[in-house]
């Protein structure tokens, strides 16, 4: 809340569920990045189906993205996500595992990090058509730095096909 300020970047959020209601966790998470201080929740994306990538046999996930302002700054705003995680219930999963909540930074301004503890522009965004998707919904315009245009980053023809739910 209260990032009406001067410092205050765009960020986008991706959100990731399939355990426990899919779709009132989404929910939820959207009401509770506007409580991260300094931060406002400005728009969200619809929702979408999609099937789950890799070995594990589990549910379909729903994803989407959100787009918030905030003036934090990105290691600080990634601890906020992790802890919405845990107060979800999120517990420490195998890699490419079912999840009640999966909060990725994926944009914050014309940042760039390159560490495995936070990657800024996340790498999904060009790997994953649901993380590009519903970005491209709600930021038409956006230019990812080191990717460029948004609506320019290919979608994956090899992945399943993801649909719109609402
Ligand atoms: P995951 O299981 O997909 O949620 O991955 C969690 C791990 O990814 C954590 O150890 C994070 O520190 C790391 N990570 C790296 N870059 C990011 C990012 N942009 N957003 C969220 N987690 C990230």
């Amino acid at each position: 809340m209260n990032a009406g300020r001067d410092d205050a970047r765009p960020a986008y959020i991706g959100l990731g569920s399939n355990l426990d209601d899919p779709c009132g966790q989404i929910a939820r998470a959207f009401d509770l990045l506007d409580t991260i201080p300094r931060t406002r929740l400005v728009a969200r994306s619809s929702l979408y189906r999609s099937a789950p990538f890799g070995p594990v046999e589990q549910p379909d996930f729903v994803n989407a993205v959100a787009k918030t302002l905030t003036s934090l700054d990105a290691p600080t705003l990634l601890q906020h996500l992790q802890e919405i995680e845990r107060s979800q219930g999120r517990k420490a999963s195998v890699r490419w595992g079912p999840r009640v909540l999966d909060l990725d930074l994926l944009v914050l301004g014309d940042e760039v990090i390159g560490e495995p503890r936070l990657a800024v522009p996340h790498p999904g965004i060009a790997e994953r058509n649901f993380v590009l998707l519903p970005l491209r919904e709600i930021a038409p315009d956006l230019v990812v730095p080191g990717l460029g245009r948004i609506v320019d980053i290919a979608v994956s023809e090899s992945e399943p096909r993801i649909s719109r739910i609402v």
